[in-house]
């Protein structure tokens, strides 16, 4: 397959023409969150400027054209991730509402006393938070798959880790702090054996792979619009449609309901159980112009073109001294740590930004990642296809830079 014509495609983000303190601006934070294409402003600008209207309450067209552009997102997205059913999709305000609303469900439906989540030692703060608030509310327990020193996961302790009083394993498809591909599809399988459902948090994944929940036999699967080219505000839960049935609804509202009375109300049918009050319409309209953009450009490209890319700059990196990769899984996309020797990661940082480099330092909200390295934080460069090797060698002429001022 062919790489992408990256020139072009960078004509389509007005961002990337910024200057920051007089530079271009060289973007290497989108896993924090991706800048948007014309065609995602476009859509938004255009449902607000000539449908605006509020969603499956109308008889009016306005409210019949924003409805239909809403469930049509709701298509896309199930097509995106190769759902069975477009009504095995929530939409939510991002991954971190979708684990919750997983999480409270099942702490009210299923955690007895003494019953575990199972979980692994790379987990982003919102694929830990929310299963340790419900196990505690329900005497229940986090247990966690653990990882090696290239931070890659011992599968080899799964099976033991998958006892009986196991309710629910959340893990991970790419993490955002060491960029480790998990192979979530072998989780699910052993995991499934045992009877046990899975919950993988695809926030790192979807905008670099191609990802098929059907293949993957996921029961849940939570995402952000905004990891994905997407507005921020708008989120997507997959669940199977036996799981999204038997769940309880998350939030009371407008929208999730059939009948109201004072003494009962019975609940709308998936997905709209879990939709109450006014949606993020504009969102899911957004979201839907950036899976068509996405599409266009072709998931596989993509993956090849930003492959190439981390390639390219694992290799670069490799040539500064005092440089230490934090994370050297053979499988991963989106994100590269590092620490230089003797200089704390925000300082790197901070020159690396006057030199109009954007990317992140500190924890990336995986704490137990830092403890288990035994540092404060990282550096995390984070790319998108649109990022260019001219740009991989800006930083690192921008870190020989911030090495020399710092030394
Ligand atoms: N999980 C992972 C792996 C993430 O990288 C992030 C965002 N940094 C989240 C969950 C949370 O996503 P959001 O803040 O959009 O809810």
């Amino acid at each position: 397959t062919a790489t992408l014509d990256i020139d072009k495609i960078r004509k389509d983000f007005p961002l990337l023409e910024t200057n920051v303190y007089g530079r271009g601006l060289v973007y290497l934070d989108n896993a924090a969150t991706t800048q948007k294409p014309l065609a995602v402003l476009n859509a938004i600008n255009s449902y607000y400027r000539e449908y605006n209207s509020n969603v499956h309450r109308g008889v009016h067209l306005l409210s019949q054209q924003a409805t239909s552009a809403y469930e049509a997102a709701r298509v896309k997205v199930a097509q995106f991730i190769n759902a069975a059913h477009s009504h095995e999709i929530v939409f939510t305000k991002g991954t971190t509402e979708g684990i919750n609303l997983v999480a409270s469900g099942f702490g009210k439906e299923y955690l007895q006393p003494g019953d575990h989540i199972l979980i692994s030692a790379m987990e982003h703060h919102s694929n830990i938070v929310p299963w340790q608030m419900i196990a505690e509310e329900n005497a229940a327990a986090l247990k966690v798959i653990p990882m090696d020193d290239n931070g890659v996961l011992q599968l080899d302790a799964l099976p033991a880790l998958l006892t009986k009083n196991v309710k629910l394993v959340a893990v991970n498809y790419v993490s955002n702090s060491l960029g480790t591909i998990n192979p979530v599809k072998e989780i699910i399988r052993q995991a499934h054996l045992k009877g046990i459902p899975v919950l993988i948090d695809a926030a790192q994944a979807v905008a670099h792979l191609p990802v098929d929940v059907q293949e993957l036999d996921a029961d849940f699967m939570a995402f952000s619009g905004h990891k994905l080219y997407g507005p921020t505000g708008i989120g997507i839960l997959y669940g199977k449609s036996n799981w999204l049935n038997k769940l309880p609804p998350y939030q009371g509202g407008g929208d999730m309901i059939k009948t109201v009375t004072f003494e009962k109300t019975t609940y709308n049918d998936p997905p709209f159980k879990f939709e109450a009050g006014t949606p993020d319409i504009s969102g899911a309209i957004g979201l839907a112009a950036a899976l068509d953009y996405l599409n266009e450009l072709g998931l596989e490209q993509i993956r090849e073109t930003e492959h190439d890319l981390m390639q390219y700059a694992l290799k670069m990196l490799a040539t500064i001294d005092g440089l230490r990769f934090i994370g050297q899984a053979p499988e991963r996309a989106g994100a590269i740590s590092f620490l230089i020797d003797g200089l704390h990661p925000f300082d790197v940082g901070e020159l690396l930004d006057k030199q109009g480099i954007a990317v992140r330092t500190g924890h990336h909200c995986t704490q137990p990642v830092m403890d288990f390295f035994g540092i404060p934080g990282t550096v995390r460069a984070s790319f998108a296809f649109y990022n260019t090797k001219q740009e991989v060698d800006l930083l690192i002429a921008g870190i020989r830079k911030a090495i020399t001022l710092l030394k």
